[in-house]
């Protein structure tokens, strides 16, 4: 008993007969929990995804899957479009278990058409900064683990050159301090080092010193030991430049 009124495949041009509570056909149906409502079901299908380091889940029914998307496949490709890598379908309980038993991603649940990084990215100058946390972890590159901390969001850059940004709404109400931020900054941090290292990481805090205009907090982050401010063409999310490893002489 699938949605009400349907007898047909939900994939445009498929046209065979449903399968059990699906809305799909055997050839396309999904695996997944059966959900009733009313007169109708629907399967619920549940896929493990990876962005910028955070594991998630995105859930998705299964008249959407055949109708909006034309089959896994195509659902599969757009989640590769907005961003998500390691893209895998949870075929069973068990792995949707283990799934469920990480820490997952707040962009977690429901498909989105819009997800927190496709937001037009704000035109950033550098008295907007409040702090810059340095870490003693540093890739091959020689690029280090720190983040830059904004009046309202916080940018991480990993060791391998990626960044990511937490927007303030994402983790904390809007009337969050420079404080809050910081603390937020160095909850992030630690718990990515321990994804990577069972050291614990040395965190230096340089507040940006109130009142400084444009142009002397450019100069204020540049007189900082260890950094060197860097245009990265190649890098739009780039900020900072490559930092020696702890110890080590620049
Ligand atoms: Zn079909």
């Amino acid at each position: 008993m699938p949605m009400k009124g349907r007898t047909t495949c939900a994939l445009p041009e498929c046209g065979a007969p449903l399968s059990g509570y699906s809305n799909l056909c055997t050839v396309h149906t999904v695996p997944g929990a059966i959900v009733r409502m009313g007169d109708s079901t629907m399967i619920i299908a549940a896929w493990a995804v990876e962005h910028e380091h955070e594991h998630g889940m995105v859930f998705l029914n299964d008249f959407a899957v055949g109708d909006v998307f034309g089959g896994r496949a195509g659902f599969e490709a757009r989640l590769k479009e907005q961003g998500f890598v390691n893209v895998r379908l949870l075929g069973t309980t068990k792995k949707l278990e283990a799934e469920r038993s990480k820490t997952l991603a707040s962009w977690s649940g429901s498909w989105q058409a819009q997800y927190p990084w496709h937001a037009p990215t704000k035109e950033r100058v550098f008295s907007d900064s409040r702090a810059i946390v340095l870490t003693d972890i540093a890739g091959d590159e020689g690029d280090a683990l720190m983040a830059l901390v904004y009046r309202d969001d916080v940018k991480l850059k990993y060791p391998d050159g990626t960044a990511r940004t937490i927007t303030i709404n994402e983790r904390l109400d809007t009337s969050a301090s420079a404080d809050d931020l910081i603390d937020l900054t160095e909850i992030s941090l630690r718990a990515y080092c321990s994804t990577i290292t069972t050291e614990t990481p040395q965190l230096t805090v340089h507040r940006v010193p109130a009142g400084l205009d444009d142009e002397d907090t450019r100069k204020w982050l540049e007189s900082l030991p260890r950094i060197q401010l860097v245009e990265h063409t190649e890098r739009t999310e780039g900020f900072g430049g490559p930092v020696p490893p702890a110890g080590q002489k620049e």
